[in-house]
């Protein structure tokens, strides 16, 4: 059986067809009021706090390298699936772990932001940039280099210090301070401090268990 919506309208409506007077006044009412609509790209939108754009490795800046350490945490934790990482351990360097290579597949990114969260060094960020559209494939698949260009171009233009930029936004919610480590653990920049801050302490506070 097929049940079709019919609404009840009146014999004047029926004859004057008010629905169309009524989407007429509101085009009219719109004419003249201010408009919403973002002249992009002469205009571009605010960046709110927090925003996850393109891909950065973040370069050390004391040995001009990539700040990765070759945990795979990033990898891991990825959903999609779009980071690859090649490493290996160098004797000579008590068996520190070198990165040969490093990739993300941006186009298959969901830009959730768990690789930057769970980077306990701070070496993988989502920056504001969100201008880097192509027509092919092969340059939304970022190499290492590529990522750690990104990261220079991004941190040249920042007008604060790198660590308020970085820390409020790659600490993983909800676990005790004391538990991260050391890099997750500076100052959190003032702009952020306030209600907006939900990391550990105040997350607890806001959406744990209540205490009794
Ligand atoms: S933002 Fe999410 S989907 Fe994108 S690379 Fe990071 S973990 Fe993967
Ligand atoms: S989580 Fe950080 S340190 Fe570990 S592999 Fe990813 S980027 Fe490198």
């Amino acid at each position: 059986m097929q049940i079709q919506y019919q609404p009840k309208r009146g014999l004047l409506a029926t004859i004057f067809q008010v629905e169309i007077l009524q989407g007429m006044a509101l085009t009219l009412k719109r004419l003249f009021s201010k408009p919403i609509t973002r002249q992009y790209p002469e205009e571009k939108p605010q960046i709110r706090l927090g925003f996850r754009g393109q891909h950065a490795l973040v370069r050390d800046p004391e040995t001009g390298l990539s700040k990765c350490v070759g945990c795979m945490r990033c990898a891991m934790a990825c959903p999609s699936r779009c980071i690859r990482i090649r490493s290996h351990k160098d004797k000579a360097l008590g068996s520190r772990r070198i990165i040969d290579d490093y990739r993300i597949e941006s186009l298959r990114c969901v830009y959730c932001g768990y690789c930057e969260e769970v980077c306990p060094v701070n070496a993988i960020v989502l920056t504001e940039v969100y201008e880097y559209g192509s027509y092919d494939r092969p340059s939304l698949y970022f190499t290492m280099e590529q990522l750690l260009g990104n990261w220079d171009r991004f941190a040249a233009g920042l007008d604060q210090p790198l660590e308020a930029y970085v820390n409020p936004f790659w600490r993983p919610r909800g676990l005790p301070e004391h538990t991260l480590p050391a890099p997750k653990r500076l100052p959190v920049s003032p702009e952020w401090s306030g209600e907006q801050q939900v990391v550990g302490k105040n997350w607890r506070q806001h959406h744990g268990p209540k205490q009794s």
